[in-house]
């Protein structure tokens, strides 16, 4: 999908970032098609859409009561997003925005067994979305990779049937499997042989946990589905074996400090355990899980860990490079991603440096 010797994005120019002081490119690993419908999309679907009625419709509170809360407010746009139009209509107005936010390179996530409802089998889904991705990648310059999510709640032979459309995939830009969904509700038992396979195949795999769950989720996850990433896992911050694991295995850990709030997996960002496990030595790095619904970037996700711990573009330039070496694309573009990223700025330069 993206081109194999990837060109200079098309970065929108750089504009001085009050979150960093320092714009740079970013690298975005974990962020949700459906959960990223955005306005301009949604008007485009249905014009007479006004910004209050998108807004009641497809922005989660700013505070939901839990994670499956928040999961019910994805509904909506799953409803929406039910035909090839659909799809590329919001996968095109997320790509925008991507690069509107210095992104460089993106792994987009989407399940393509919950866009069937209206006629669509998974493979046109999974055809529709790999196209419209090598199209955007084309003309924005943003590397793109898909990974293709199964959820906690699908049975064994829907989450099989996620992990073989991926495979069937893999030379059309499909990069990597994902566990997502409701967490606390759910075992992760019908999904192990999915995982199983992917193993197999050698196709790298991510996984949610350790966000509506403490740290025996990340454990059980680490040990029943082997992925080499997860999402979220914050609560990990809770048992010192495993950060200490998780340090040392280089299980890296796709944080998304917004949508923990908004989920209240932490109450206040001064609690969010990112900055301790930055110090712990754990590869991490910061997305934003839902542009749409949690109506966020990541330059808004880097003001809130800068407000916070008094990150400075050192730290987050450090991140992103633990983003591309943890990212499901070869080594030369690791290697072009990586040269597009500023040296490290000089100490006395850095306004934002404790
Ligand atoms: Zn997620």
């Amino acid at each position: 999908m993206a081109p194999e010797s990837p060109r200079s994005p098309a970065l929108l120019p750089h504009q001085a970032d009050p979150s960093t002081g320092l714009a740079h490119p970013r690298v975005e690993l974990h962020v949700h098609l459906d959960t990223s419908l955005l306005y301009p999309a949604a008007k485009q679907l249905i014009p007479d859409l006004t910004p209050e009625a998108f807004r009641e419709r497809w922005v989660a509170p700013p505070l939901c009561r839990d994670l499956t809360h928040f999961l019910d407010t994805v509904n909506p746009a799953i409803d929406l997003l039910q035909t090839e139009h659909a799809l590329e209509t919001a996968f095109r107005a997320l790509v925008s925005d991507l690069q509107r936010d210095q992104v460089i390179y993106a792994e987009i996530r989407f399940a393509p067994l919950l866009h069937t409802r209206r006629g669509l089998s998974p493979r046109q889904v999974a055809h529709t979305v790999c196209r419209c991705a090598r199209e955007q990648a084309a003309g924005t310059g943003v590397t793109l990779r898909l990974i293709f999510c199964t959820l906690r709640s699908f049975r064994a032979d829907e989450s099989l049937a996620t992990a073989r459309l991926a495979l069937d995939f893999r030379r059309d830009g499909v990069a990597g499997l994902d566990l997502a969904g409701d967490e606390a509700g759910y075992g992760l038992a019908p999904h192990v042989p999915a995982f199983r396979l992917a193993r197999e195949e050698n196709l790298p795999c991510t996984a949610h946990a350790g966000e509506a769950k403490g740290p025996e989720s990340v454990r059980e996850t680490l040990l029943l589905l082997q992925p080499q990433r997860i999402g979220h896992g914050v609560r990990s911050v809770e048992d010192p074996d495993l950060v200490r694991e998780l340090a040392d295995r280089r299980i890296h850990l796709e944080i998304c400090p917004g949508s923990n709030l908004q989920t209240r997996v932490v109450k206040r960002m001064q609690d969010h355990p990112i900055d301790q496990l930055y110090r712990a030595g754990i590869p991490l790095s910061i997305s934003t899980d839902g542009r749409g619904i949690s109506q966020t970037n990541l330059t808004r996700e880097y003001r809130l860990v800068r407000e916070a711990f008094g990150w400075t573009s050192r730290d987050f330039r450090q991140t992103n490079l633990m983003a591309i070496e943890a990212a499901f694309c070869d080594n030369d573009v690791k290697r072009h991603l990586a040269a597009l990223l500023p040296d490290p700025p000089a100490e006395a330069m850095d306004p934002h440096r404790a």
